[in-house]
């Protein structure tokens, strides 16, 4: 199975996709997460990516393309796998059709989890991730059992991203809405778009989720 998580920055497709990994045994490619491993590394894309990711703007559409096409490559997405944060664009949606037809590779869903810009500066603001194993959390939402450490491995190291602030989640937003949300439109057109109510609880959703997935 292939599909895209398509949805405004804090709308959940993180955490969704987490859950898809688990029932379905396909990996999550988050283009997010994969550039920040990047910085981390300190490679030279890493390093032309840090300062737009920082400002809230997006990265070229060349250099995640090029990320994305490598990545679905590799093996153990050879039966399929979840894009988080990709595509973002037209050009990168459009680059992303073309790069299937040349794989022999089939798309078979994209869900838009529907969020309010309000739910989604909250969701923003409470962000949290275990720093050994990756775990999403929330300050209010999604607190650890224990709050000293990680419920899925014990860690007690957490991180909270530099681009999650008030002033950048601006950016972010207007970025989501003038490049990213036109996206909705093209995937309905192509008869592939199922949307999800983003607004419930965790669970609510990935029963939704699951549904939409189950109907395929
Ligand atoms: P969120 O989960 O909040 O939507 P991501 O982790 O997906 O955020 O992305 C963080 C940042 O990484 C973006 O603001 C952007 O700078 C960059 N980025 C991630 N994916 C893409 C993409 N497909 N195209 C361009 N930039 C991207
Ligand atoms: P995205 O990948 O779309 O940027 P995340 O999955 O990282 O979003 O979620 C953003 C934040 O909101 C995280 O702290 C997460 O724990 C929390 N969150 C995710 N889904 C929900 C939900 N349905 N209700 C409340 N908080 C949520
Ligand atoms: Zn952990």
């Amino acid at each position: 199975m292939r599909l895209i998580l398509l949805g405004p920055p804090g709308a959940g497709k993180g955490t969704q996709a987490k859950f898809i990994v688990d029932r379905h045994a396909i990996p999550q490619l988050s283009t997010g997460d994969m550039l920040r491993a990047a910085i981390a590394a300190e490679t030279k894309i890493g390093l032309r990516a840090k300062k737009l990711m920082d400002a809230g703007k997006l990265v070229s559409d060349d250099v995640v393309i090029g990320i994305v096409s490598e990545r679905i490559d590799q093996e153990d997405c050879s039966k399929g796998f979840i894009l988080d944060g990709f595509p973002r664009t037209l050009q990168q949606a459009d680059a992303l059709g073309d790069m299937f037809e040349e794989k022999g590779l089939k798309l078979d869903c994209v869900v838009e989890l529907q969020v309010d810009d309000d739910a989604l500066v909250e969701r923003i603001a409470g962000r949290f991730t275990c720093s050994n194993c990756g775990e999403g959390y929330h300050d209010k939402f999604k607190a650890p059992k224990n709050p000293e450490s990680c419920d899925r491995c014990g860690s007690s190291e957490f991180t909270r991203r530099a681009d999650d602030n008030e002033e950048t989640m601006r950016t972010r937003l207007r970025a989501y809405y003038k490049e990213t949300a036109p996206l909705v439109g093209y995937y309905y057109a192509k008869g592939q778009l199922k949307g999800v109510d983003g607004m419930g609880s965790i669970s609510k959703i990935s029963a939704d989720v699951e549904d939409v997935l189950r109907k395929l």
